[in-house]
């Protein structure tokens, strides 16, 4: 199963393009209760920062198209099939 990742949340630039993309996809109208949500922040330096809260129902939408979607490559598709298990069951059935 793919599922969608933060990979590099210190690139957000809170363009809140994946927000929108959600809610297209959604077809729902502005942003209320979407499944990506942008939080806007100050460092200590005073510099502004974005963080991202993603629920994880997000996995079930087109998740290739808010990867692609993002100017920022935020967000990468993460395989959570495990090799080990592959080479373990290849393993057992060998002669
Ligand atoms: S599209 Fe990318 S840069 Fe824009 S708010 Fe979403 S994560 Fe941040």
């Amino acid at each position: 199963m793919k599922k969608i990742v933060i990979k590099f949340p210190e690139k957000c630039t809170g363009c809140e393009l994946c927000v929108l993309e959600t809610q297209r996809q959604l077809a729902k109208v502005g942003i209320e209760g979407s499944l990506i949500r942008i939080f806007r922040d100050k460092d200590n330096a005073d510099q502004i920062t974005f963080s991202i809260e993603m629920d994880p129902r997000i996995n079930d939408l087109n998740i290739k198209s808010l990867v692609k979607i993002c100017p920022a490559e935020v967000f990468e598709i993460e395989s959570s099939d495990k090799p080990n298990n592959l080479k373990e069951s290849k393993k057992t059935h060998g002669n």
